[in-house]
């Protein structure tokens, strides 16, 4: 079964619907029925799903029968009616129907989860490692045998994979082909073809990308804004880890940029003649309040800690107010907060949600960046800037990713029903 790893063209992530084709009417009954199942706050009977989708009764009835039968929702324990007539049962999406599936390769680690239809993460498993000195053909196959763990707890629960995203830190075009991770050292690596030597993991659904390769800092992006209420809100979420990566979602959507490579906010030079960077630049963020300049500025550079530890460990010699953390830590803020101004001068953005390892370091982080805003942003003094840290934090991506495929699911549900038997 080669070739379920392949990478579909210009797919992305988090694509809208398309438009209703003629004829059907069927598929578009299917969608409208299960979102409004997916976004209510208690479970609707079928009475109510016709009243709120105009729907006849006998239509949705026959709809929900298709969406049970192929185990996209599942009917709620009945609820007592008050006064007389049977009691109501409502409808809930299954939680052991198709699941999507979020990697993720970082600098130094690797990680696999599942999010099922309601977006519970039902799977989570990191593995850390330093991938620097590893190939990018070793780093995918222990990518891979993570993903196959992922997959067979999935199953083991009753769940169907039916796509993956996988989250890399770099730039990646619209092929898979990951053209530049500067942080790993990757140039022109070809994720998609390096996984279709390894045993396939997701079920082909109509409709859904076996394979999605995106930018880590875009499905962190997704992952936070999945994860809060819906609506049209706009922000920017920094992913800081070793390098420092940014999605931008304006009105409730990704913006991706014409490649799909905005974002790169650890590129953008706060000193433009200070310190050499990775990318051939000089001054960039990244110099200045990525991983490793924090940990050096704090003199943990020689500690060699794993990410995590380091994060950590910064958080804690910073509740214990020591000198050289807390000046690391302003230092970083003052920087970061510097790039960010600039980010929301142009893009009118009124939240900056500091995600990945900046998470945990935001009691720290927050103010000097917030001093820098409200200096630097000509609309602050009557419109402040919130700056919060992240929901999901180091996981955002993986769920991120995991979840843009089950709302492909979500989205066109006709696409998996039909490849059930
Ligand atoms: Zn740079």
């Amino acid at each position: 079964m080669a070739g379920l790893w392949q990478c579909q063209g210009v797919t992305r992530p988090d694509a809208p619907p398309g438009p209703v084709r003629q004829g059907s009417l069927r598929e578009w009954n299917l969608a409208v029925v299960l979102g409004r199942i997916a976004a209510a706050d208690r479970p609707p009977s079928r009475a109510e799903l016709a009243a709120a989708t105009g729907l006849t009764r006998a239509t949705v009835s026959a709809v929900v029968e298709d969406l049970l039968a192929g185990r996209l929702v599942r009917e709620a324990e009945p609820t007592p009616r008050t006064g007389a007539g049977r009691p109501s049962r409502g409808l809930v999406l299954a939680a052991d129907g198709p699941a999507g599936l979020g990697l993720e390769v970082n600098v130094d680690y690797l990680a696999a989860c599942v999010v099922d239809l309601a977006g519970r993460v039902r799977h989570h498993t990191v593995h850390r490692a330093d991938l620097r000195p590893v190939s990018p053909a070793e780093a995918v196959a222990r990518l891979a045998g993570l993903a196959a763990r992922a997959r067979a707890d999935a199953e083991r629960e009753g769940l169907t994979l039916a796509g993956a995203a996988l989250a890399v830190p770099g730039l990646v075009d619209d092929a898979g082909l990951v053209r530049l991770a500067p942080n790993l050292g990757w140039r022109d690596v070809p994720v998609p073809a390096l996984l279709d030597g390894h045993p396939p993991l997701t079920a082909h659904v109509d409709g859904v990308p076996p394979l999605v390769v995106e930018n880590e800092a875009n499905l962190a992006a997704l992952g936070e804004l999945h994860a809060g209420p819906p609506g049209p809100v706009s922000f920017l979420h920094i992913s800081g880890e070793v390098g420092i990566g940014a999605g931008i979602v304006l009105d409730g959507a990704l913006f991706r940029g014409a490649r799909g490579w905005s974002g790169e906010i650890g590129h953008i030079p706060v000193h433009p003649d200070g310190r050499p960077c990775r990318c051939g630049g000089r001054g960039c963020l990244e110099t200045y309040a990525g991983q490793e300049a924090i940990l050096a500025a704090a003199g943990l550079a020689g500690a060699h800690l794993p990410a995590d530890t380091a994060t950590t460990r910064l958080a804690e010699l910073a509740a214990a107010d020591d000198p050289a953390v807390s000046r690391a830590l302003a230092d970083a803020g003052n920087a970061l907060g510097v790039a960010v101004a600039g980010v929301v001068n142009l893009l009118d953005l009124d939240t900056v949600v500091l995600g990945g390892g900046y998470a945990p370091l935001a009691p720290w982080l927050r103010p000097p960046v917030l001093a820098e805003v409200s200096r630097r942003v000509l609309t602050a003094a009557w419109s402040p800037v919130t700056v919060r840290p992240a929901a999901l934090g180091g996981a955002a991506a993986a769920v991120g990713g995991a979840g843009s495929v089950v709302r492909r699911i979500l989205a066109r549900p006709a696409g998996w029903l039909a490849r059930q038997p």
